[in-house]
């Protein structure tokens, strides 16, 4: 464990030695400078705070959320109410209320309980291939746990209601707040790669380095070629299959559905019987108008500066890739890595339309009704997040001719 291993990046493919983790140290790729952490795991500190947001992700959802009166008429929702709120509101939406149940509950506790698992078997030395599918499990649930930016919807949608109604914080979203601090302390706890080494360690630097070697898309080992990966068990290739067209299709879908998502209304705010079909923007305008600029900065970037950073940024990096642009290689892995981490921001938008419609429930006084924008919207969405986890990025360095050595 403790050895230097082989590792091929799977940011630019360079097969590589990884040297032995020092404390203090984060190690990079020198060809495009990923980050491979610094190798120590604290998993006495990972275990507890994996149990203590199980506690606290159990408290945040079984207490109020958030209360609205107005009127003397009140309502209160959880956690999980913007999943009810979108599906009520027809089939139509049906899709949206589908994603913000995955983003804020299904793979929050799935990764959470599967990562779990794997910290506790790894302690009783039960490094097999269960351990590994839940790791990998764990992995894959990693850009779809949302519940930083479902925190800041749920600060969004507070400060819109404020002009409308009496709003009150309920226990529910104080517990969700410190649920999200504990989640990034996890996150600092542990380190990835030196998991998977205990699962199964990479082959030593003492093994001369084989030509035929390939590294697993998902846990990046090195290994001869063969079916399926010898740590984790998922279909091994080369690269990650029909990677650009992938990609390239997800993007085209996501440039159709960028002007849908901007021209048809997201929500209609009724206050008293009067109000109007609001789009994105018209969203901004109003919170620009009320003099909450940050929050109208805050929703400007998520909602209209991140999907389009991210839709050109992947069309360019695709393009780059088919006709084998060779200058700038570190940068556009750089690009890659940004858009892969700040474009789980933008679904920002669907979750404040979904508390939104959940919790302003009162007839003719006050009620929030969703549009189609948010249907287009969470499309773009989701297909920007899968075409990025589809693109490889090994690719850029591959069609530079940098990786034939
Ligand atoms: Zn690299
Ligand atoms: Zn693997």
């Amino acid at each position: 464990m403790s050895a230097s291993h082989w590792l091929e990046c799977p940011d630019c493919g360079l097969l590589q030695v990884l040297p032995p983790p020092r404390p203090g140290h984060v190690r990079r790729c020198p060809r495009c400078h990923r980050s491979f952490g610094d190798g120590t795991n604290h998993g006495d500190a990972a275990r507890a705070l994996t149990l203590t947001a199980l506690i606290l992700f159990a408290l945040a959802n079984l207490n109020p959320f958030l209360g609205l009166s107005f009127g003397g008429r009140e309502t209160t929702i959880h956690l999980g109410s913007g999943v009810e709120g979108m599906a009520s509101h027809g089939s139509d939406l049906l899709p949206v209320a589908l994603m913000v149940l995955a983003i804020s509950i299904l793979a929050p506790l799935g990764r959470l309980t599967a990562l779990g698992l794997v910290l506790l078997r790894l302690r009783h030395g039960r490094n097999n291939r269960l351990t590994a599918h839940l790791m990998r499990f764990a992995d894959r649930l990693r850009v779809w746990s949302m519940l930083d930016v479902f925190l800041v919807g749920a600060l969004i949608a507070l400060t819109k209601l404020h002009d409308l109604a009496t709003v009150e914080v309920g226990i529910g979203l104080y517990m969700l707040g410190a649920l999200v601090l504990i989640l990034a302390l996890l996150e600092m706890a542990i380190d990835r790669h030196a998991i998977w080494n205990q699962i199964h360690p990479s082959p030593s630097a003492d093994i001369p380095a084989r030509p035929d070697w390939l590294g697993c898309s998902e846990c990046a080992m090195v290994q001869e070629p063969g079916e399926r990966c010898v740590r984790c068990g998922c279909p091994l290739h080369r690269r990650k299959p029909h990677s650009l067209d992938r990609a390239g299709a997800l993007v085209a879908t996501g440039f159709v559905l960028y002007l849908p998502a901007n021209l048809y209304p997201v929500l209609t705010v009724i206050s008293l019987g009067r109000g109007a079909p609001a789009t994105i923007l018209g969203g901004v305008m109003e919170l620009l108008n009320g003099a909450d600029w940050p929050l109208a900065v805050i929703v400007f970037t998520a909602s209209v500066a991140v999907p389009l950073m991210k839709l050109f940024g992947l069309a360019w990096l695709i393009l780059s890739a088919q006709r084998g642009v060779d200058w700038g290689l570190p940068d556009h892995t750089r690009l890659y890595r940004l858009i892969d981490l700040v474009g789980r921001w933008s679904t920002v938008d669907v979750i404040v339309a979904a508390l939104l419609t959940a919790l302003v429930t009162l007839g003719n006084i006050a009620e929030v009704l969703p549009g189609l924008g948010v249907l287009a919207f969470g499309g773009v969405v989701f297909v920007t997040l899968l075409a990025t986890e589809f693109f490889d990025p090994r690719l850029l360095w591959d069609a530079a001719g940098e990786n034939n050595a």
